[in-house]
């Protein structure tokens, strides 16, 4: 028999009264199946299909132990009998499928996003427009009860164990850290009193369940904010842990309100390991690695060498729930890789919608979107390898249609094929790569460099377009100047671009565009020194926080973006990643202009009318980033020829034109047919 792929990954974890499967733990994620009135059915039913899939250990989404602690007005709180009881469909399915879970008990402090909320002391975060009350002596004695409390209700729940949210800025850490704790009682001063709080927690945790009952605690290793921890402080906190009682350190880095990014797509694979890599010697219990593993080598790796006990995963099993079963099949060319996008899963969060995954659009709605295997085989042809195309024909030839796909060019992709190429957007290669593996083992006949007409798409029982966008062309003196390029020009390098760049459109693309042209050839999103030094990590973590002074990234070119519209530029993007992508911009120097009317291009460059102001942006190239339109010159031709089509993805609706909708339309239309 070959010898397994990844060794140490699938090995088990003995922690003494129960022995984990493997060393892989998914990682607590708030899916918005939480708060369902009634019954917990959606998310036993996400948690059991992960079950299956063979993950070790799963930790629910962070559940509130009192009101107080509620991230947002009738958040998830498990707090009484019958909340316990609401819990057990949840354990019940998980166990059924061969699975152990944990609770997680998050209390949310001042990032509670609600009147109510309460914190060591009396101070607003800069993320929440709550300011929060100062727990008083016998308030904080009454939280660590109602912690304890919770943790017992868990355990009569079914749950295996429960993780103490202990990371991320919330309660704990508001309590561990001077920036946020002023008390001058016996929760705060000193270093030991302010950490008396989480130790309280796990004692008393402890000693409620037993032994025979998973207790995580998740700690910071890098607060990432002014006056956070020092390393000295965690490395003590993780030993009065151990002491308390905790089964497993899960570790967390930076709190939400840190503005270096640790988990979007531009964090390297692995970027934090080393943290944990120099904590695990001061500890005998298991530690576990967090952020950007996304791939069974990743973790191997990291595993083999000694820098952690165990893998934490999160969004990579919303992307793929059976990450693990292909990992033990030594076929991870076979997984559905997590880009690290953040688009539908903590976008979505946020914005408290559902989450689902941009990669999986079945993640999270286990028990509405199906795929049946069809009654009746089809004949489905699908016009236009991009997102769309590639979902709803790889959707329907695996349900059982006789799909082909034709595609205009020489490659799948579409859209992708740009964005690949942006620096920080590599994992983009990832998904095609998986999308290739998925036409093959469905049996999807991919006819490329085809670019069809109505005529052959006759004869089908159903036509899909998936024709995608072109870009605008705009009507503007000057616009067929030489040095006016599209972004599809730039981003595949068919125009050498000047050192003086005007950008006109400042959506997603016209931001990638500003990315591509500062940091072209960049290692940061692949190399953790690099990456350190430009957001300014303190690798030694010799300051409180770990922050240190950010790096001048070098940059040769000038850069305007601009957009026609008022307010901040970048508004539209992503509401977890847009303040990465426009802190990226800002630190390169580029400049960005709202409020302009574009009036010509010529040899001196872009002319604007800026908020009432004329002037001229010298530049060598005009770079049009101004949105797209439908490509559906098909529809008309096949319409007169009696074939109706389903449109998806950019030919449907260029304006709101993502990856993200096209991926989820171009499933759900090939569950329907
Ligand atoms: P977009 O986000 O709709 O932006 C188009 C830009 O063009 C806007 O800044 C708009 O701003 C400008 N514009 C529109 N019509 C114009 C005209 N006639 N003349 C001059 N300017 C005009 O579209 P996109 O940038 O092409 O991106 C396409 C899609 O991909 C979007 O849905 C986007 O979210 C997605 N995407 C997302 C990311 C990401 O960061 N997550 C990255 C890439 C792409 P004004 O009207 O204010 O000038
Ligand atoms: Fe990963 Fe993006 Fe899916 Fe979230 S939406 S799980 S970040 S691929």
């Amino acid at each position: 028999m070959a010898a397994p792929t990844y060794p140490t990954l699938l090995s088990p974890l003995d922690l003494g009264h129960v022995v984990l499967k493997n060393r892989v733990l998914m990682g607590s994620m708030h899916v918005g199946h939480e708060e369902q009135i009634g019954s917990l059915t959606k998310l036993a039913a996400y948690f059991a299909r992960r079950a299956e899939g063979g993950v070790g250990l799963m930790v629910t989404g962070g559940f509130s132990p009192n009101v107080e602690g509620w991230l947002k007005p009738l958040g998830g709180t498990l707090a009484g009998r019958w909340g316990a009881h609401k819990h057990k469909v949840v354990t019940e399915a998980t166990h059924d499928a061969g699975g152990r879970i944990a609770m997680q008990i998050l209390h949310a402090g001042r990032y509670g996003y609600h009147p109510l909320s309460v914190a060591p002391s009396r101070l607003k975060s800069p993320i929440t427009p709550f300011t929060p009350r100062a727990l008083s002596a016998k308030g904080v004695e009454r939280t660590i009860e109602a912690y304890v409390t919770t943790a017992a209700l868990a355990r009569e729940a079914g749950y295996d164990g429960v993780e103490i949210m202990g990371s991320e800025g919330y309660l704990i850490n508001q309590f561990l850290a001077p920036r946020t704790n002023k008390r001058t009682d016996a929760w705060g001063g000193s270093f030991e009193a302010r950490a008396r709080f989480p130790r309280e927690i796990v004692r008393r945790v402890r000693e409620k369940v037993g032994p025979d009952f998973i207790v995580i605690y998740r700690i910071s290793l890098l607060d990432l904010v002014d006056d956070g921890s020092t390393w000295d402080e965690t490395v003590q906190l993780a030993k009065w842990i151990e002491e308390a009682g905790a089964s497993i350190l899960n570790t967390g880095i930076g709190w939400h309100e840190a503005r270096v990014p640790t988990i979007g797509t531009m964090v390297p694979r692995a970027g934090f390991a080393w943290v944990t890599r120099r904590l695990k010697p001061h500890v005998g219990i298991p530690v576990v690695a967090s952020n950007r593993i996304n791939m069974p080598n990743v973790a191997e790796e990291l595993l083999a060498a000694g820098d952690a006990d165990m893998v934490s995963l999160a969004r990579p099993l919303l992307a793929d729930p059976d990450w693990v079963a292909k990992a033990a099949a030594s076929d991870p060319d076979a997984i559905n890789t997590c880009i690290a996008c953040n688009q539908a899963c903590l976008d979505h969060a946020f914005q408290n919608r559902t989450a689902s995954c941009l990669v999986n659009p079945l993640a999270c709605h286990e028990t509405e979107l199906k795929l049946h295997p069809v009654k009746r085989r089809k004949r489905v042809a699908v016009v236009g390898a991009g997102p769309a195309g590639l979902a709803a024909a790889t959707t329907a030839a695996e349900r059982g249609h006789e799909v082909v796909l034709f595609e205009a060019s020489e490659e799948v992709g579409g859209q992708f094929n740009l964005a690949k190429r942006v620096p920080g957007k590599e994992e983009f290669h990832e998904t095609l790569r998986y999308f290739r593996r998925r036409l093959a083992d469905t049996g999807v006949d991919v006819r490329l460099g085809q670019r069809v007409g109505a005529a052959e798409l006759e004869g089908f029982d159903e036509v899909v377009l998936s024709t995608g966008v072109h870009p605008r062309k705009l009507k503007l003196p000057g616009i067929d100047h030489d040095k006016v390029v599209s972004y599809v020009q730039v981003l595949t390098g068919q125009v050498k671009v000047g050192e003086r760049v005007a950008i006109i459109g400042a959506g997603g693309i016209g931001f990638d565009v500003a990315e591509f042209l500062l940091h072209e050839g960049s290692t940061m999103s692949t190399d953790v020194p690099a990456f350190s030094a430009a957001w300014g990590i303190d690798v030694d973590i010799a300051s409180r926080g770990g922050l240190a002074e950010r790096q001048d990234v070098a940059h040769t070119r000038q850069i305007t973006l601009c957009q026609r519209s008022k307010g901040p530029l970048g508004k539209g993007l992503g509401k977890t990643t847009g303040w990465i992508h426009r802190a990226s911009l800002k630190h390169g120097e580029v400049e960005m202009l709202g409020e302009v009317t574009y009036e010509k291009v010529d040899d001196a460059g872009l002319h604007v009318v800026v908020q009432g102001q004329r002037k001229v942006i010298p530049a060598d190239h005009v770079v049009v980033c101004a949105g797209q339109v439908s490509a559906r010159e098909l529809q008309a031709p096949l319409a007169a020829k009696g074939v109706s089509v389903h449109l998806i993805g950019g030919a449907d609706e260029a304006a709101e034109l993502d990856a993200k909708r096209a991926i989820d339309q171009g499933t759900r239309l090939a569950a329907s047919l």
